[in-house]
Formats: C-alpha cells, sequence, structure tokens
C-alpha cells in the first residue's frame, strides 16, 4: 500500500519536474528532437534551425546549460558561442544566395524573449529579402 501510493506520487513528482523544465533544456538533453538535427553542437552550444523560419536558414545558437538570458551567461562561455555562431554563419555561407547575416538576442518579453533560456537567433541574409530592423 506505501509502495504503491509511493510509486505514484514518484511518478507525478517525476511528471512535474519533467514540465518544468522548458523546451530548450529538453532538446539540449536529448528528450526533444533528434541531436542528429543538430547543425552545430561544442561542450556548451547546439545549433538548430527556428521552426519559424524569418529568413531561410534562420537558426538558433542555444546554451546546453539553462540560462535565462545574456546576463545570466558567464563570460567565460563567450569564446564558445562566438565559435558556435561562426561555424553555423559558416554552413550558411555554402548556399550561395546568402550575402549577409544578423545575430539578433531578445531579451525579456519586452524584447521579445519568448523562450527564457538563452539563445541567438542567425538570419542569414539575401540581396531583397525584404526583412528589415529599426
Ligand atoms: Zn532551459
Amino acid at each position: 500500500m506505501y509502495l504503491v501510493l509511493f510509486d505514484k506520487i514518484y511518478k507525478q513528482v517525476a511528471l512535474f519536474v519533467f514540465m518544468e523544465e522548458c523546451i530548450f533544456c529538453r532538446i539540449a538533453k536529448g528528450l526533444v528532437g533528434n541531436k542528429e538535427d543538430f547543425i552545430y553542437e561544442n561542450d556548451n552550444f547546439f545549433s538548430v534551425f527556428d521552426i519559424k523560419q524569418e529568413a531561410k536558414g534562420h537558426a538558433l545558437v542555444i546554451s546546453k546549460k539553462h540560462f535565462d538570458n545574456t546576463l545570466e551567461l558567464p563570460v567565460s562561455l563567450g569564446t564558445e558561442l562566438l565559435d558556435a555562431i561562426k561555424n553555423v554563419v559558416s554552413k550558411s555561407f555554402k548556399d550561395k544566395s546568402v550575402e549577409g547575416f544578423n545575430v539578433i538576442g531578445n531579451n525579456f518579453p519586452v524584447a521579445g524573449q519568448v523562450i527564457n533560456h538563452f539563445h541567438v537567433h542567425i538570419l542569414p541574409r539575401r540581396r531583397d529579402d525584404g526583412i528589415k530592423f529599426v
């Protein structure tokens, strides 16, 4: 009886913990999606294509550990972050229509951050693609 009750509580706690974990943490751990879909990966970052393609090849570089935003990301990870960005961008330049790129970080909801886990957007840019920023 106690064992059954313990088992039920344990499963509910495990489910709660799973549901509380953000989507990027779950992707980083391989619980969602497929790691074979990673565009690039190093010790602390991985990259995947954004589901919402604002431009063809729109990718995200995401920290493997959970940090809410850029302010929480340790400075010591800066080199690896730049490494990930440069690798993803160099892959996008294999598409000969790509002539430039934007690296964008949205921090806090007022700036458009939707998922509360550090990531930057990489937007490959093409001549006359119609994308405008302020
Ligand atoms: Zn997370």
